[in-house]
């Protein structure tokens, strides 16, 4: 019998199929099981809606059969079915909508490029990447005739007439002979193929059934048809979703927050997702993929589509499954999808709303959480300079001078006294070292509320929002913390900083490349002195940006301040006039003390105890 062309394009792929080394070779089950349930719907749906077909929706199934010694596995179902003319036309050519980017893409797969099975859901001819030979035996519903339709390769197929009682369509595939680095042979086990149907088709909505492997030989069904997202809500337990997810996820602990919803509209779809108990390994590392399943009714079409889940929401796990994508729809062309868009807007809405929920309703709940992913939200606002702050914000807690629970912005911003001009925050390597910091006394003291920041990340994000509902943020490590002061206040503490011109402008010469200035200040209740910073970059920033493997260190512009109450002053003051050599002495003395004070290492760690000694000795 003569030998039929494939069409070019086809030729090409098959030629792909053939010689792929693609790693996934397995999905080539998912493929056939999947054209055999679109088989099915097409006639389900003509039984509907011609009324007389005498068929119902339990005589439907697709059923599996191994022969071992032939080496073949045969996927049949009892659906459409082809005739002649579709055999030819379905299996000879490419025939899919987005052909025209398809064949681009084949062009380059064939350079080399591009991973076209592992972006493509490829079809029918993925049965070649383990088959040596594929014999498709189909006879179309109402039709008289059968036809087989077979190819062994690139080199062409050929179609004769054949025998099959009922309608629907039998796909026998050859398991190509295992080779060093590849065990074909696997596809011929039962319990391969039960994992394999399990884990890519599962929720297919007729029964999958493997010949010979159930109970006193009777075939098994191995897929459970309806998808935990497709029940109703209202049967399922709390443990029913953990289960899932923890066996989904491989995940050993329950997930903080459910979200299983419904959504129909312009685009309709189901999504379960899962906030975990905790952050994966690999979760702040650059190994993590984002991303959730996607289905498109019930069938699995991409192990991880990120298109769904903005970075700042990367930690949540789950899938979608939607009638309006299609099966066949490939990465590249999802990117682009308009509908996929809108879901993951709706998504981060969503995702949002039950955050926030959780952080009104349950703060401690809110605070594992956040425990775990809150690095990843502060992150979010300061990734993309800020694009996402206005969205994220509200979801952000910190610890507080106030309380011991963690707070909101809100919050804070709701019970600032009403001559507090400013968000105050200080930060640190723990709260109990922030918690004693000299720069918060007098805040303490004037009934000021400060956030507490211990993540490296931060100060950074707190300048990315510059401010919250208006007010400012201001590290009170800054210089200038803009605390409101009468005028007479204002008038003592210059003529104050007048009197102390010739102590401070001899400590700003000893001083000199370590310091911009020396100063008063009044911030200060027990402690002599303290570093303050000026300017964008405090101490804190300096510290987390020179922790970095680069070689440009950045300084903050430092300034030490001086406690405009403590006894150290007026010693000063005094040695200014006798010996002003001791003030340079001791300003190199209490800058070390300031740096000490603020986790900062001591430049001269010898100098400094020589000095220290030399005093204890009265020298
Ligand atoms: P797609 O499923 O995206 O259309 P495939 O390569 O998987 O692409 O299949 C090509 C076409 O072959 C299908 O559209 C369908 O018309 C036909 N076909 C494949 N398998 C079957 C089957 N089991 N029963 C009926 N038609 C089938
Ligand atoms: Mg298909």
């Amino acid at each position: 019998m003569a030998k039929r062309k494939f069409k070019a394009e086809s030729k090409r792929l098959l030629d792909l199929m053939i010689n792929s080394i693609y790693t996934h070779k397995e999905i080539f089950l998912r493929e056939l099981i999947s054209n055999g349930s679109d088989a099915i719907d097409k006639l389900y749906y003509r039984s509907l809606t011609d009324g007389n077909t005498g068929l119902s929706r339990e005589s439907f199934a697709i059923d599996l059969g191994v022969d071992k010694e032939a080496r073949t596995l045969t996927i049949t179902d009892n659906g459409i079915g082809m005739t002649k003319e579709e055999m030819e036309k379905n299996l000879g050519t490419i025939a899919r909508s987005g052909s025209l980017d398809f064949k681009t893409q084949m062009d380059m797969a064939e350079a080399g490029d591009v991973d076209i099975i592992g972006q493509f859901g490829v079809g029918f001819y993925s049965a070649f990447m383990v088959s040596s030979k594929v014999t498709v035996v189909s006879r179309a519903f109402g039709s008289e005739e059968t036809w087989v339709w077979e190819s062994a390769g690139a080199d062409g197929y050929t179609l004769k007439e054949g025998e099959k009682e009922t309608n629907g369509t039998e796909i026998t595939l050859t398991i190509k002979e295992d080779r060093s680095d590849e065990n074909y042979s696997r596809f011929l086990e039962d319990y391969q193929i039960r994992a394999l149907v399990k884990k890519y088709s599962d929720y297919i909505r007729y029964p999958i059934r493997l010949a010979g492997s159930g109970e006193e030989g009777d075939p098994e069904v191995l897929n459970s048809m309806v998808p935990l997202w497709k029940k109703q809500k209202s049967d399922l337990t709390d443990e029913d979703y953990n289960n899932f997810y923890k066996e989904k996820y491989y995940d050993f602990t329950d997930p903080i927050k459910v979200i299983h919803t419904d959504v129909e509209g312009v685009v309709s779809y189901t999504a379960l997702l899962f906030i975990p108990g905790q952050a994966p390994m690999d979760y702040y590392s650059k190994d993590f993929e984002k991303g959730l399943q996607l289905y498109s009714s019930g069938v699995m079409i991409m192990e991880k589509c990120p298109d769904l889940l903005p970075d700042h929401f990367s930690f949540v796990r789950g899938l979608v499954d939607s009638q309006d994508l299609s099966l066949n729809i490939s990465r590249e062309m999802l990117q682009h999808d308009r509908q996929l868009r809108a879901i993951e807007q709706r998504l981060e809405k969503k995702i949002k709303q039950e955050l926030l929920e959780l952080l009104n309703k349950d703060r401690k709940t809110y605070e594992e959480f956040f425990r775990h992913f809150g690095l990843q939200l502060k992150y979010g606002v300061y990734e993309r300079y800020g694009m996402n702050k206005d969205k994220i914000q509200d979801l952000l807690v910190y610890h507080s001078s106030a309380q011991e629970e963690m707070v909101t912005l809100a919050e804070y911003v709701s019970r600032m006294p009403e001559d507090q001009k400013a968000i105050y925050y200080a930060c640190g390597e723990s709260i109990e070292r922030i918690d004693r910091m000299p720069q918060t006394e007098v805040l303490k003291d004037k009934g000021y509320e400060i956030l507490y920041m211990t993540d490296d990340i931060d100060e950074f994000a707190v300048q990315m929002m510059g401010t919250f509902e208006e007010k400012p943020f201001k590290s009170v490590s800054a210089d200038d913390l803009e605390l409101e002061s009468s005028e007479e206040e204002k008038a003592q503490s210059e003529k104050q900083e007048e009197e102390s011109r010739q102590v401070l402008d001899i400590m700003k010469e000893a001083l000199e490349g370590k310091v911009t200035d020396v100063r008063l200040t009044h911030r200060l209740k027990t402690h002599p002195v303290c570093l303050t910073a000026r300017g964008g970059l405090s101490l804190e920033m300096e510290k987390v940006l020179n922790a970095m493997p680069v070689e440009e260190k950045v300084q903050a512009e430092r300034v030490l301040e001086i406690n405009d109450s403590h006894p150290i002053l007026e010693t000063l003051k005094t040695l200014a006039e006798k010996d002003p050599e001791k003030v340079k002495t001791y300003a190199g003395l209490l800058y070390s003390q300031a740096l000490l004070i603020e986790g900062l290492p001591v430049e001269d760690p010898v100098a400094f105890s020589n000095v220290i000694c030399d005093l204890m000795i009265g020298e």
